[in-house]
């Protein structure tokens, strides 16, 4: 029996492995793919996940970013730059796998190629069932993310509310790289609620649009205009090309019950305004670690206090990204108008990429957005 069982070895999972291996926990991540494996993303890092990450991922970085081009109905360009990165980009195949040998080397066991079908708690075990076997663990952590098993299986998440993200990989010449080496590219308010990327790596762009999954014919035909924008006449050539949901939690939404918890997209700790999740998902994985090594220490497990560090540290946040979602909605132009000539959109989002504090200090500054994250944190309790 193992002391935990952690379903996929995604960012949050193999950063959970990492943690509790390196404690001496008897720990197995279980992986339906084989690593490395293709991830739809566009890999951008805000260099705040960096300081989360105690090892040094300059091997895996594809791309440091300085500036970014912004335009608007995929027309009108503005470029602002920052003397400092505000972001690298990864291949995830390349990035995940990366985070798996870290575990690995801390002393996590990792079976590739296992999908888990189903998990059941009973009494103080669980069991997980996959390729025919069941395994038993005193702890599951549901890290498969935003189609999980693990979630299904326990019943949670329900009516969780998702966005759409289409996005493909493109082989571009060198000088159509080169052009793009320390810069992306963000289209703003074409459609409302959802905007455009462009990011670049090594050998490819990654090209996508995101927004409300209630719009996804707008949104594909919304990609095709982008894409024409971006590359125009550039020879290129599609290398992968998959459309994805992002969950996002709602407050008070369960992402605990007895001994199993959910992390990273599992858990809808995804950025509503953005998109972005891999910080959310290995600062969830962080706020586990801690809960699960007391939870086996003492002999009746309580996962509790990690929903309550979650509610604490990161709802917060991922409200205030909601609210700002909202007024980018019904005014696609303001950010636009702000962030020209280096203006206070601009100043937010160097701060947002590079330090973690962003929305705290948002929060701080605007006493009624404060007051409201406030309340819609504590309202829809269960
Ligand atoms: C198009 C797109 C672009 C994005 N761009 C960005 C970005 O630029 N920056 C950013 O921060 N975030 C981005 N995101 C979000 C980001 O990809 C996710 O938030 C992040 O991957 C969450 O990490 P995770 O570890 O929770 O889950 P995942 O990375 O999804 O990992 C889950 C793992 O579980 C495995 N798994 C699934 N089911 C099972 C099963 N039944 N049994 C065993 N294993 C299983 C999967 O194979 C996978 O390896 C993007 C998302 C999309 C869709």
């Amino acid at each position: 029996m193992h002391d935990v069982i952690i379903v996929g070895a995604g960012p949050a999972g193999a950063t959970l492995g990492r943690e509790l291996a390196r404690c001496g926990m008897n720990v197995v991540i279980l992986e339906k793919a084989y690593l490395p494996r293709y991830k739809p993303c566009a890999g951008g890092l805000p260099v705040r996940t960096l300081y989360l990450l105690d090892v040094d991922i300059i091997p895996v970085v594809e791309r440091a970013v300085y500036s970014v081009v912004l335009s608007q109905g995929c027309a009108e360009q503005i470029t602002l730059r920052s003397p400092h990165p505000l972001l690298y980009t990864v291949m995830r195949d390349r990035f995940d796998a990366f985070l798996v040998e870290q575990a690995k080397a801390a002393g996590a066991q990792v079976v590739e190629g296992l999908a888990v079908e189903r998990v059941a708690v009973d009494g103080e075990r669980v069991w997980v069932t996959a390729g025919g076997e069941d395994w038993p663990a005193r702890i599951v952590v549901g890290a498969d993310g935003a189609f999980s098993v693990v979630t299904r299986s326990l019943g949670l998440m329900q009516g969780v509310p998702f966005s759409m993200a289409i996005e493909g990989e493109f082989n571009v010449s060198r000088s159509t790289l080169a052009a793009w080496e320390e810069a992306v590219a963000l289209d703003l308010g074409t459609l409302p609620g959802s905007y455009g990327w462009l990011f670049p790596k090594q050998r490819y762009l990654s090209i996508g649009v995101g927004g409300f999954h209630r719009r996804g014919r707008e949104l594909k035909a919304y990609y095709q205009a982008f894409l024409a924008a971006g590359l125009g006449h550039a020879p290129h050539h599609l290398r992968y090309r998959s459309g994805h949901i992002l969950p996002h939690r709602q407050p008070g939404m369960a992402i605990q019950r007895g001994p199993v918890l959910l992390l990273g997209d599992a858990a809808g700790l995804v950025d509503p305004w953005s998109g972005e999740g891999i910080y959310y998902a290995i600062r969830s994985a962080r706020l586990a670690a801690p809960v699960i090594q007391a939870a086996l220490e003492q002999n009746e497990v309580d996962l509790r206090p990690y929903e309550q560090a979650v509610d604490a540290e990161l709802m917060p946040d991922l409200l205030t990204a909601r609210v700002c979602g909202w007024i980018y909605r019904w005014c696609p132009g303001l950010f636009m108008r702000l962030a020209r000539r280096e203006g206070p959109a601009w100043r937010a989002l160097c701060m947002l990429m590079q330090k973690g504090t962003a929305y705290a200090r948002l929060r701080a500054r605007i006493r009624p957005l404060d007051l409201l994250v406030r309340w819609m944190n504590k309202t829809n309790r269960r």
